[in-house]
């Protein structure tokens, strides 16, 4: 059983960010990128898509896949250790924290690694349909980020469309009026479940048109290898009628779902199953687990917000550890986050907060 005082779960922009400053303060830590983990392969979301256009110091744009390898080669180079397996077990009822890989986790294995301090930086999936023609045209057209990918020429002056009824659908719908020649929001049901304001907003927009109960049932377009989408065949779920209409991107906001069944029943977790921490800070409620990126994050989801997020867990734990080796118990207060989400937290888990600047 090897044993670290740090270690890392997760290898998109928030594990390798906290890799770099934790390897660069010598603390040698253990990053376990996964394999496959999710569905997703090591170097997380990033690794899905084709040019980051908003990642600040590439002014040309960067390939997702060579962003995500110039990270990891960035850890690397300070001393990370890179392990490319999954971490399917955790015990984080004592300290050291306990750790188990896949296919080594049974009830009576040890585990393979002991740390003192945790960052959970397993992110997020966002949701897709399984529509015919999803997978053809996904990138062609299709996107689960219209923060990413709207600003893209094909959609310049075309017919967009969004689905979802939520926040995200109406901030993504509102932020594509800029680039499309009108944007149509499809929600599935006769209400929206967006916030009153957003919804306000939304429905004030001259450029979009909010269609009820309807849901899309095909996309349509080019032919492959390289085609574009160029239609949606939508369905209007009461009248029962369906009419295909011209469509050149299409932009799911149907939700994520946070890589949290790692530690489900031991972090407090919101609603939604996002790992809840203290506003402004990556501490969770264990005092030496930290969580950073879209696994804690279901607003912004940016590959610059999830790095800075792992700059910020980095700093915690290193800030952590020094306190435990001096003999301090980093500070804990009253317990206002449980009062905050108790509700909403994940029964049975532990709720606690440190004091609010632990870097002071
Ligand atoms: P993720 O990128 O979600 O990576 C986490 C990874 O950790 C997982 O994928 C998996 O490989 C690994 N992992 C998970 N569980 C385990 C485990 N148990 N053991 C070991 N490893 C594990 N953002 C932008 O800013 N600009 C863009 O242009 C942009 N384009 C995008 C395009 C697409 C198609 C998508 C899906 C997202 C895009 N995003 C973009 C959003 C961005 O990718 C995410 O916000 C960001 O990657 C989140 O980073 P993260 O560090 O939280 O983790
Ligand atoms: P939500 O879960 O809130 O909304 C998802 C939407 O997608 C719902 O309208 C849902 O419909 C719809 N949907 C789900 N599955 C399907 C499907 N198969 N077909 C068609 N429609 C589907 O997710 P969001 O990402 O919008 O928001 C997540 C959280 O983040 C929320 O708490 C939100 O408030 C917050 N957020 C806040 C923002 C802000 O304040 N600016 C911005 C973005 C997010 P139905 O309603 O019928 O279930």
């Amino acid at each position: 059983m090897a044993h670290s005082k740090v270690i890392i779960i997760g290898s998109g922009p928030a594990a390798h960010t906290a890799a770099i400053y934790l390897s660069r303060a010598e603390l040698k830590p253990i990053l376990f990128e996964g394999m496959m983990a999710n569905g997703t392969a090591a170097g997380g979301q990033l690794t899905t898509t084709t040019d980051v256009e908003n990642f600040p110091g590439f002014p040309s744009g960067i390939g997702g896949g060579e962003l995500m390898d110039n990270m990891r080669a960035q850890s690397a180079r300070f001393g990370t250790e890179i392990i490319t397996e999954t971490v399917s077990r955790i015990d984080l009822s004592s300290r050291p924290f306990k750790l188990w890989k896949e296919w080594a986790d049974g009830p009576d294995e040890a585990p393979s690694h002991t740390a003192d301090a945790l960052i959970i930086a397993t992110g997020a999936n966002a949701r897709r349909l399984d529509l015919p023609g999803e997978q053809q045209y996904w990138q062609n057209g299709i996107s689960a980020c219209a923060v990413c990918d709207g600003a893209v020429p094909i959609f310049r002056n075309k017919p967009l469309f969004v689905i979802g009824g939520g926040d995200s659908a109406a901030e993504e719908a509102m932020f594509l009026t800029k680039y499309g020649s009108k944007v149509t929001v499809l929600v599935r049901r006769d209400k929206l479940r967006a916030s009153k304001t957003m919804a306000k907003r939304l429905l004030a927009n001259p450029k979009v048109e909010v269609k009820f109960n309807t849901v899309a049932v095909e996309v349509q377009g080019e032919p492959a290898p390289r085609g574009l989408m160029t239609h949606l065949k939508i369905k209007n779920v009461v009248e029962g009628t369906e009419e295909v209409v011209p469509a050149n991107g299409l932009f799911y906001a149907v939700g994520h779902d946070p890589a949290t069944a790692l530690v489900k029943g031991q972090l407090e977790l919101d609603a939604e199953g996002y790992v809840v921490t203290q506003p402004g800070t990556s501490y969770t409620s264990v005092p030496g687990v930290f969580a950073a990126g879209d696994v804690q994050d279901k607003r912004y989801r940016q590959a610059i917000t999830s790095a800075g997020s792992g700059c910020v867990a980095a700093l915690e734990a290193e800030k952590f550890l020094a306190e435990s080796e001096g003999g301090d118990e980093p500070p804990l207060v009253s317990s206002t986050l449980e009062q905050s989400t108790g509700k909403e937290g994940e029964k049975g888990a532990p709720s606690l907060e440190y004091s609010s600047n632990p870097l002071l």
